[in-house]
């Protein structure tokens, strides 16, 4: 009698979940990872299933950015699922990491969505020197203050927030070819009354409506979401 083969993928799931069973989540991440790509793209549900198993092992290595990452991509394949469950309890409006006050949620959505801008426009996407990093983190945090002792984002909603923080034209240091940095002087973020932002209807009306593909979340929580700085690389 010819005995049953087991497709790649479940061999591959299977290997990973031994290994995060013997609490080895670098090793279950890479039986994830190659499950992952060993799926066939016409089976969505199992995508979302290894999606889900590679994200539980990178939340095990600490590594929660991306663990988010892949459970938003796993919650979008299979609506009624682990992921999707997992996913609504970890995230928050931003869908983002839920932190422990809204404040902190507020702070990473403002950080990461300036950190991308700025990055965007340098190589690789990445600082090029330590001095770089923190002339801007310094600019960065200075901003934060200013925008929290103007008390602007209260009573806002969190589409409000995320249409100030993405228009708002922060002075980064400038850095010169020999990576040098040149801090500006400047007064940092400008004008915290919101009147500097372009607001428009249309833009706050999709931020703060449902996800056009269809998922069932808010928009900001699920295609819309703030990806952190890591996901770029
Ligand atoms: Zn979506």
């Amino acid at each position: 009698m010819k005995r049953k083969t087991v497709p790649q993928t479940v061999q591959l799931l299977n290997r990973g979940i031994k290994a995060l069973g013997q609490h080895r989540p670098d090793k279950a991440v890479n039986f994830f990872r190659s499950a992952t790509e060993s799926v066939e793209a016409t089976k969505p549900v199992e995508l979302a299933k290894t999606l889900y198993w590679l994200a539980v092992a990178l939340q095990q290595m600490g590594q929660s950015d991306l663990a988010l990452k892949s459970l938003a991509s796993a919650q979008k394949l299979q609506r009624r699922g682990y992921a999707r469950k997992l996913y609504v309890r970890a995230t928050n409006q931003y869908g983002m990491l839920k932190r422990s006050c809204q404040d902190l949620d507020d702070f990473f959505a403002f950080m990461h969505l300036q950190l991308a801008k700025y990055l965007s426009k340098r190589p690789g996407h990445r600082f090029t020197s330590l001095e770089e990093h923190e002339a801007v983190m310094a600019t960065l945090f200075d901003a934060w203050k200013s925008i929290q002792s103007s008390g602007f984002l209260e009573g806002q909603t969190c589409a409000e927030k995320v249409l100030y923080f993405r228009n708002l034209r922060l002075a980064f240091p400038v850095v010169n070819e020999g990576m040098r940095v040149r801090p500006r002087c400047t007064r940092g973020a400008e004008n915290f009354d919101g009147s500097a932002s372009s607001r428009s209807n249309s833009v706050e009306e999709v931020l703060s409506g449902p996800c056009p593909c269809g998922s069932g979340l808010p928009y900001l929580q699920c295609c819309g979401r703030i990806k952190s700085v890591r996901e770029m690389r």
